[in-house]
């Protein structure tokens, strides 16, 4: 295969989370043959975690390289072939689509984006060593380890809001944390959270460094104002600054939303080019879950279907 002489395939399923590796097992067994482009992470982020309590049927926790490396082969065993290569640009002015990889190029009829999107992270010391440890991007994921312990969110938008009220129904003592005096979510979520007996909101501060050997023990904070510092001690923190949707390959081919995010039509995977499709993490308003990409990655397959 050279660059001159593009790999053709009927569907091209970018991303191997589990919402492409989903899309892939459907339009497989629908006998389309689909070609999955498996991205820089084989398997998803649901590889960097190591296990998953919330899958459903998967009890107890099942490892997460186990149930993506499972979804994979079921994906394969009807037909799909996995091509490890990352989709650097895309052309959708015309049928049939070109994607062009670092290593070759590839042509469809119709492709479903399942790229994904990676949580934002403060780049402060300690917080690296601590992920998974204490350290989390997601309430709805990790918050269940945290029962009856101190947490702290940090962030000021609906994200932190949602993961701060998530969290008050379970730990003993939420914080969230924010570099300004003022949050920018919803008026509504504001007042909830401003009615939790168990959350406090110290304002004006940034978390300057993770501190901790094998978990995390607590956070030095500074003041943003006066530059003053001090010591929270801490069971969990749950860093809530947004996500980098995997869009940028797309040039601006796509409607997105001001984060990145690609958006479809309502109730549905279509994005605003005909037979492209998106589907998980990648896409506006979803939460960030491995059961909703999957039964997105399936009503995109669906779609596509339709669509053919
Ligand atoms: C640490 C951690 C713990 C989590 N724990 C849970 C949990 O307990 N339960 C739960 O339900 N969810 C959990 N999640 C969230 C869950 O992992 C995601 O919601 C889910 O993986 C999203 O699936 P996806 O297929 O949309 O995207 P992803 O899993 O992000 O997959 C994206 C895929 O796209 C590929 N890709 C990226 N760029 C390109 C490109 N340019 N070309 C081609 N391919 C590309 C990547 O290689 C990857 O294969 C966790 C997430 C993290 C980070």
């Amino acid at each position: 295969m050279t660059p001159s002489s593009p790999e053709s395939s009927t569907v091209l399923v970018l991303g191997s989370g589990p919402a492409g590796c989903t899309a892939a097992l459907y339009l497989a067994r629908a006998r389309r043959a689909p070609l999955v482009i498996t991205g820089p992470l084989l398997g998803g982020q649901l590889m960097t975690t190591p296990a998953v309590e919330n899958y459903p049927g998967f009890f107890p926790a099942t490892e997460s390289c186990a149930l993506m490396e499972t979804l994979r082969a079921q994906a394969e065993h009807f037909g799909a072939t996995f091509v490890m290569d990352t989709i650097v640009k895309a052309d959708f002015s015309r049928r049939p689509y070109l994607c062009q990889g670092e290593e070759a190029s590839y042509k469809a009829t119709a492709v479903i984006i399942a790229t994904g999107a990676t949580a934002h992270w403060l780049g402060v010391p300690g917080e690296e060593r601590l992920r998974g440890a204490g350290v989390s991007a997601c309430a709805t994921c990790d918050g269940a380890f945290f029962r009856n312990k101190r947490v702290a969110v940090v962030g000021g938008g609906n994200t932190a809001v949602e993961e701060a009220l998530f969290l008050a129904h379970l730990a003993a003592q939420v914080f969230l944390v924010h570099r300004r005096e003022t949050l920018r979510a919803e008026k509504i979520q504001e007042e909830r959270l401003f009615s939790c007996a168990n959350v406090t909101c110290l304002w004006n501060k940034k978390v300057v460094e993770c501190r901790g050997e094998k978990r995390l023990e607590a956070v030095a904070l500074q003041d943003t104002q006066t530059g003053l510092l001090e010591v929270l001690p801490l069971d969990g923190l749950f860093v809530a600054i947004g996500h980098r949707p995997e869009t940028s390959f797309l040039g601006g081919q796509l409607e997105l939303n001001e984060e990145g995010s690609l958006l479809t039509a309502p109730g549905k995977m279509q994005t605003s080019v005909p037979g492209v499709f998106a589907a998980g993490d990648v896409r506006a308003l979803s939460h960030k879950q491995a059961i909703i990409a999957a039964g997105q990655g399936c009503q995109a397959a669906l779609e596509v279907e339709q669509f053919l």
